[in-house]
């Protein structure tokens, strides 16, 4: 393998997802912002779920009362 040919790969980086879960992946990329993850996903949590874009599921949460797990 020839050397200074491939972007450094950064073992470990932190994902963060706008739903709030941040998890740890191997990337090129340091620090990845997502949209959507495994943890928000309805292909992977089987049920719809707001995916927070500025604070606006946290005012709907705030107004109904509901809490931070209310969802799951
Ligand atoms: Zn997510």
């Amino acid at each position: 393998m020839k050397q200074g040919i491939h972007p450094e790969y950064h073992e470990k980086t932190v994902i963060k997802c706008a739903c709030g879960s941040a998890f740890e992946t191997g990337s090129t990329k340091e620090g990845l912002h997502v949209e959507i993850c495994s943890q928000c996903h309805p292909f992977f949590t089987g049920k719809q779920k707001f995916v927070d874009t500025g604070g606006r599921v946290e005012k709907f949460r705030k107004k109904f009362g509901l809490k931070e797990d209310a969802a799951q």
